[in-house]
């Protein structure tokens, strides 16, 4: 199958997010494309070693994914501990694995610190939001992926089928 697309476990209804619940993505669009082989599904805080369920974390003080792959922010969870080492390993797999089963596009979940592409939560853990991309959606990007999310689902599927 050409043109496969790297998708967040936890929008394929793969109960793996921090309070150990899913976040499924109904839309046609998830079934089309699984009929047709083209779904890698991942869940790089999972693959990076971390449990479920487990504290929710955040990128410090207003930065991003890319910062912490260039080892100026780094990643926290409500406990105080560190888990920067986790995520840049699980983003590390994600991109082994967007890179290996061919990979061009990726659908991840929006405002995960891992997975976010427009939005994460601000390292402030009081819920609010600011722009950036998680450690995954950062790295995936920096290595030629496009990368969308739930809302942006349209305009992957535009990108998927102009790629023919
Ligand atoms: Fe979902 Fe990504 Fe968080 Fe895993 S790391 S639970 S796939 S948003």
């Amino acid at each position: 199958v050409k043109n496969r697309i790297l998708v967040s476990a936890c929008l394929l209804g793969q109960p793996v997010r921090y309070d150990g619940k899913a976040k499924t993505l109904l839309h046609p669009l998830i079934q089309q494309w699984q009929e047709e082989g083209r779904l890698v599904v991942i869940c790089p805080e999972l693959a990076g070693g971390m449990p479920v369920p487990r504290p929710p974390a955040e990128i410090g003080a207003r930065q991003d994914g890319k910062d912490v792959l260039l080892g100026e922010a780094r990643v926290t969870d409500t406990s105080g501990a560190d888990v920067t080492d986790e995520f840049i390993a699980g983003a590390r797999i994600a991109l082994n694995v967007a890179q290996a089963q061919g990979c061009r596009f990726a659908l991840l979940m929006e405002g995960s610190p891992s997975c976010g592409s427009q939005m994460i939560y601000d390292g402030s853990f009081s819920g609010q939001k600011h722009a950036g991309t998680g450690v995954t959606a950062a790295l995936l990007r920096q290595n030629g992926i496009q990368v969308f999310s739930q809302n942006t689902i349209e305009d992957l599927r535009i990108a998927v089928q102009s790629a023919h």
